[in-house]
């Protein structure tokens, strides 16, 4: 078990992770974020929801990495040697928790809510933190080992120069972070740096019913996730009617410019999702749906709207260009003629269906 605040994860997590697994021969390492006190003064500290989200994506695709939430799903300052009993429990008979540290924790391990009872309970992994004055660590291991019979396991890791601390000051300060994080939880933290709290929070309402969507009606999981999270970049709340319609093109040239997206069909899922077209691939047609009926939207006949597009993705896009269409003509602007060419499109698909099906 590897507790942090995670606030974010980043390399320096990561490595140690790794190094902990093959030099301490564990099974797997479950990165356990804790609970971090939300009136910290002078600390921005992210929710516990954006924390586990950003180590979801650092570790995907790594079947001996997990995570654990028993710290986060209590809304409440909790004590790691509570959590370790409960894994322990969790695991027995086939395993044991050890606790993985850096040595900058371990060396005030001591000073831990009952630090005796855990040092005599559980053991541990230690690796290297630049800075975490190493020689002083031995000693504390030698120190420990004898008055509590701690197993501790001092490994030999790639000390890496990084804090999560060190990344929330670049970002606030606009410098890059690349390399500090894995690829995937940068674009995270730009997004939501650039969007705010409130923008943000619909992102990811749209990155969840767009990967759910994905999953359903077999679209690359991957790409919606991307494409989601990428769709908003140039909404400006001020832009009136011509930025709601402008935006997903300008998000698309950010995405290709800022963010190195390359992938085509991820590009024209952003560029498209304000307008539709015609021809609109399965991703294009999950992130322009997902937009529209994520849980937070709640105008009438949202419902209906919503059961349609989890069940046919064509004609959800139907029924929601012919209205954006309507509003856009009740409030004097025309559709653009990607939306004309979109309706019609899906218009034709549908009567050509509808025959097929002898009605
Ligand atoms: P912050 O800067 O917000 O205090 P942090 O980078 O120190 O965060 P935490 O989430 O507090 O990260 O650390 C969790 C665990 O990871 C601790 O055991 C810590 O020693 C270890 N750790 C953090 N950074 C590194 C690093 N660069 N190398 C090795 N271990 C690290």
């Amino acid at each position: 078990m590897f507790g942090g605040s995670f606030d974010p994860v980043h390399t320096g997590h990561l490595m140690l992770a790794e190094a902990a697994l093959v030099r301490a021969g564990l099974d797997r390492v479950l990165f356990m974020p804790t609970y971090i006190q939300p009136f910290k003064r002078n600390v921005r500290t992210s929710s516990a929801d954006d924390r586990i989200r950003m180590l979801a994506l650092a570790i995907r695709g790594n079947p001996r990495f997990g995570i654990s939430t028993v710290e986060t799903d209590r809304d409440e300052v909790s004590y790691t040697i509570l959590s370790l009993r409960a894994l322990k429990e969790e695991l027995a008979p086939e395993g044991v928790p050890v606790f993985i540290v850096g040595t900058d924790m371990f060396l005030m391990i001591e000073q831990w809510y009952s630090a005796a009872e855990l040092l005599r309970e559980f053991d541990l992994v230690v690796g290297v933190r630049p800075g975490g004055r190493q020689g002083e660590a031995e000693g504390q291991a030698a120190r420990l080992r004898k008055k509590y019979g701690t197993r501790i396991d001092l490994i030999d890791n790639p000390p890496v120069e990084v804090s999560s601390t060190e990344i929330r000051a670049k970002i606030a300060a606009g410098e890059s972070i690349r390399s500090l994080v894995p690829e995937e939880v940068r674009r995270f933290l730009l997004v939501r740096e650039r969007e705010g709290e409130r923008r943000f929070a619909h992102t990811k309402r749209v990155i969840d019913l767009a990967v759910r969507m994905a999953r359903r009606f077999g679209a690359d999981e991957e790409k919606a996730r991307l494409a989601a999270l990428l769709h908003d970049l140039a909404k400006d709340p001020a832009g009136g009617a011509e930025n709601n319609i402008r935006h997903g093109a300008l998000a698309a040239e950010i995405a290709r410019r800022e963010f190195r997206v390359a992938d085509a069909d991820v590009l024209n899922a952003i560029r498209y999702h304000t307008t539709g077209r015609a021809g609109m691939s399965k991703l294009e047609l999950i992130i322009f749906l997902a937009d529209t009926v994520e849980p937070g939207r709640t105008y009438d006949s949202i419902d209906r709207l919503r059961g349609m597009c989890l069940e046919d993705l064509e004609k959800g896009a139907l029924t929601v260009l012919i209205e954006l269409k309507a509003y856009l003509q009740k409030n004097g602007f025309e559709a653009a003629a990607d939306t004309e060419a979109a309706i019609a499109e899906l218009r034709e698909k549908a009567g050509l269906r509808e025959k097929q099906e002898g009605k």
